[in-house]
């Protein structure tokens, strides 16, 4: 069986086995942004057996992307980056369905993304995606795995309300120095960090879909210069305003 011969590797460990095979192969992962962190992240799902991905974007492949996208190819700049994606991952595993959902999406449409999915990947790069991915994972009540990096920092986080939450807001009280934060395209990101994150992005998500170990309520920080990690704990806000008890009681 073809299957059996492309999944042998993961099949083999205890914590997978065929039927936590089945469950990857039942599953669904909206991944929103197909930049550095998607690039790294939906190739790893496709490859480990992902019944179907979502992905939305909004832009083009750029030349400056190829430096750290990998999903991509010198032949690729110019084209709709979902278009690229989708071919990519299609060419690395066929049994991966793929949908595609051109950006940007309003909260509506969002929310009904999130809703058609098991857990969702925020690989966007900026607060305005982040916190609106975090609002339709809340409303949905979807498991949210947030990946972000810069220069040599890396964070990565998960956050599911199921299991009490915290959720993405409640990181964030005060919106206004998360909005005047800088972006890659001045500040700079080396590939393999970005890369990194995207990879634990998708190792997180395959955990999640298995029901191993979860780091729900936990947000990683990563210096890659001097290669140390920090975890620290989240709590749930009881006064956010998208997760909080005026909201959920
Ligand atoms: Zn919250």
């Amino acid at each position: 069986m073809s299957a059996l011969a492309r999944y042998r590797r993961q099949i083999v460990l205890r914590e997978v086995g065929v039927n936590g095979q089945q469950l990857l192969r039942d599953s669904s992962v909206l991944i929103v942004g197909v930049g550095g962190l998607g690039s790294a992240a939906a190739p790893y799902l496709a490859g480990a057996g992902l019944g179907r991905l979502v992905l939305t974007d909004i832009d083009r492949v750029d030349l400056s992307n190829l430096q750290r996208q990998l999903l991509y190819r010198q032949a690729d700049v110019g084209r709709d980056k979902l278009a690229a994606a989708s071919d990519s991952l299609r060419a690395l595993n066929p049994d991966c369905e793929i949908e595609l959902l051109p950006g940007p999406l309003d909260d509506a449409g969002l929310l009904a993304a999130a809703r058609g999915a098991d857990l969702v990947l925020d690989c966007s790069d900026n607060f305005p995606t982040r916190f609106a991915v975090n609002r339709a994972c809340v409303a949905a009540r979807k498991p949210l795995v947030s990946g972000a990096a810069i220069r040599f920092e890396g964070q990565l986080g998960v956050f599911d309300l199921r299991r009490g939450g915290p959720c993405y807001a409640c990181l964030y009280p005060d919106l206004d120095s998360a909005e005047a934060a800088e972006t890659c395209e001045e500040a700079g990101i080396l590939g393999p960090v970005v890369g990194t994150i995207g990879s634990l992005q998708a190792l997180s998500a395959i955990k999640l879909l298995l029901g191993l170990a979860s780091e729900a309520g936990t947000l990683r920080l990563w210096n890659a210069l001097d290669g140390q990690w920090r975890s620290l704990k989240l709590r749930r806000d009881p006064q956010c305003p998208v997760c909080g008890l005026a909201q959920h009681p």
